[in-house]
């Protein structure tokens, strides 16, 4: 049995340590600290309110290791917030297959290509199951790819697609159909998609403070054309100019971070005026993350990096308690979250777990397929997380001490050993849904 090998391994590496030694310098884990399960059923509500943010990195947030986000950070502390939240992809449309969905597109047979030519079919998602409860809906989005004909939108009864649009347009918007919703009389749901920290990062001008005063950079980070550019010239450039480029993206990063945080406040306000959150689950979470240069790179949908992968989620509802979770989470788990907060049966396709129900040292899985050949998969277990991509190669990193994923520490054979012997049978079932060369197994050194 896998569970068995493991505890075997990781006993087996730490006892050949000295009696002496401290117990830091052991593979094994600290063991994760769980409060009581949040009680959901507490805090049944009629209505619910989805905003999705794309590409908001957890540590963007004030609560994490940012600044600029108050809101974020205050209705967190007001709300059952996820502290260690994955998504299961690196980008837009299966990570929200996922969230939207309680169940991810590998589940059903297939990893989107990097361009999303592949949709979800008739299989249904949030939107279906709410519609067949009687909800009305309405979705404003940013996002190209929350639309009908790729699945995520497809039941919904009002949809406004607005590419790119900055928040404070896309919630104006969304507060419009709020109106109408609210008018129906039937139960309803709003979702609003943002993408303002989505590249090119265009925050308005008063947030420009934060990278004014900052030397040029050898592009013009204004112009579209010169990001690609950027990306290919990076490794050319010398240390300084590459602290220089992180920077700049840092700082538009943080202001677009920032605007979105200001505009999420402000709609709020509007929501509380309209007495529209007296009977209403709110779910605030990102799609996935970005990388700023850590790993040589900028972006998403390239590697399972933290930056790509930790995102933020949070709950909020009026009878339910403040509560802080830090056991592993990831989007499969808002859908059977928010169900039964609305009184509503989890359907048996959803393979995600309600907040509280999962055992915390379950493994936690995500891949995504950069170049429609070479998929990179990724397993987090306990304190470590795998990261495996296809062509060869494995990297470990402890996700309690180094979050950052600088130290690989793959190297440490029995871990990953341990860490592959739980990946693998998720290689092989992901396998035949890829057109590609086989995954080249992880092997000892
Ligand atoms: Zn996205």
């Amino acid at each position: 049995m896998e569970r068995g090998r493991l505890l075997v391994l990781v006993v087996a590496l730490g006892a050949a340590c000295s009696p002496d030694e401290p117990a830091a310098v052991t593979p094994a884990c600290p063991p994760i600290e769980l409060p009581p399960a949040p009680d959901l059923s507490a805090a049944r509500a009629s209505n619910l309110i989805l905003i999705s943010i794309d590409t908001l990195r957890r540590d963007a947030l004030g609560r994490y290791e940012g600044q600029g986000t108050p809101f974020l950070d205050d209705l967190a502390s007001r709300s059952l917030v996820l502290d260690d939240h994955a998504s299961n992809a690196a980008w837009t449309f299966p990570s929200m297959t996922c969230a939207l969905g309680g169940r991810c597109p590998e589940d059903l047979g297939f990893v989107p290509d990097p361009y999303a030519l592949q949709g979800l079919g008739d299989a249904p998602v949030l939107a279906t199951w709410l519609d067949d409860a009687g909800f009305v809906s309405a979705t404003v989005t940013a996002s190209l790819l929350i639309d009908r004909d790729r699945g995520l939108a497809r039941e919904v009864d009002v949809l406004e697609v607005l590419p790119q649009e900055p928040a404070e347009v896309v919630l104006d918007h969304a507060l419009t159909q709020l109106d109408a919703l609210r008018a129906d009389g039937r139960r309803w749901v709003l979702h609003a998609h943002l993408t303002d920290s989505h590249s090119p990062y265009e925050p308005p001008d008063r947030y420009a403070y934060l990278w004014d005063d900052l030397a040029p950079l050898p592009v013009d980070l204004d112009d579209p054309r010169s990001w690609s550019a950027l990306a290919t010239a990076y490794r050319s450039y010398d240390d300084a100019t590459k602290l220089l480029i992180q920077q700049h993206f840092s700082a538009r990063y943080e202001g677009a971070a920032s605007y979105t945080d200001a505009e999420l406040g402000r709609f709020w306000e509007a929501l509380q005026a309209r007495g529209a959150l007296d009977d209403t689950v709110v779910v605030v979470f990102s799609d996935h993350g970005e990388q700023l240069w850590e790993h040589g790179r900028w972006g998403h949908g390239i590697s399972l990096h933290y930056g790509e992968r930790a995102a933020i989620a949070m709950i909020w509802a009026p009878g339910l308690e403040p509560l802080a979770w830090p056991g592993p989470t990831d989007h499969k788990d808002l859908v059977p979250t928010l169900l039964p907060m609305l009184g509503l049966p989890v359907p048996p396709e959803v393979t995600g777990v309600a907040v509280g129900a999962a055992d915390p040292d379950a493994p936690r899985f995500a891949v995504t397929l950069p170049d429609e050949r070479w998929p990179l998969q990724a397993v987090d277990w306990q304190c470590y997380t795998m990261l495996y991509a296809w062509h060869g190669g494995a990297e470990v990193y402890r996700r309690d001490v180094d979050p950052r994923e600088r130290h690989d520490r793959s190297d440490a054979w029995a871990v990953t050993a341990a860490l592959w012997d739980l990946l693998e049978p998720e290689v092989r079932r992901v396998e035949p849904m890829v057109d590609g060369p086989s995954p080249v197994p992880v092997n000892a050194p």
